[in-house]
């Protein structure tokens, strides 16, 4: 039987006029609106972990940190990306690759991919990760801007 392990994550987040937008591991100041949320509301980072713990069999992101857990309150998406690896590696699986796509009018992701590539591979301990975006030609809640939906696939290898 193969080491290896796939695993997908979706996550969507309203927006919210006023709040900071932080998003794949980086804040976007120029934004006017960011998503709500009991964390940070980073969809990419939230999309990851789910497609980790998925992958690990480790359940999904409500389960382990629960909204009614309030250490997590506001928690940044990076620092739920580096619990959950903590999490993979003490269940001895080793992260390959992740990539995430973010569905949003705005912001452009490409302006700045390779800084949140960055962020997010960091995050993981130094994986490749790529990232992407898209929009959905102004359908759905993403084009009407009420908010921000990511989509992640991850793999991973059993030590
Ligand atoms: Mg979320």
């Amino acid at each position: 039987m193969s080491n290896l392990r796939i695993g997908t994550g979706v996550d969507v987040h309203p927006l919210e006029v006023g709040r900071a937008m932080n998003l794949a591991g980086l804040t976007w100041p120029d934004e006017t609106a960011g998503c709500a949320g009991h964390s940070d509301g980073d969809v990419a980072a939230h999309a990851i972990c789910d497609a980790l713990l998925s992958a690990a069999g480790l359940g999904d992101l409500g389960e382990v940190f629960g909204t009614d857990r309030p250490e997590f309150a506001g928690a940044s998406g990076v620092s739920l990306l580096q619990e959950v690896t903590r999490l993979l590696l003490d269940a001895n699986w080793s992260i390959v690759n992740v990539s995430v796509q973010v569905i949003a009018n705005s912001p452009k992701i490409g302006k700045r991919r390779n800084e949140a590539q960055a962020a997010l591979s960091q995050a993981l301990g130094g994986v490749p990760v790529s990232v992407a975006g898209t929009t959905t030609d102004g359908l759905g809640l993403a084009g009407r801007g009420e908010g921000i939906a990511a989509i992640a696939n991850a793999l991973i290898e059993r030590h």
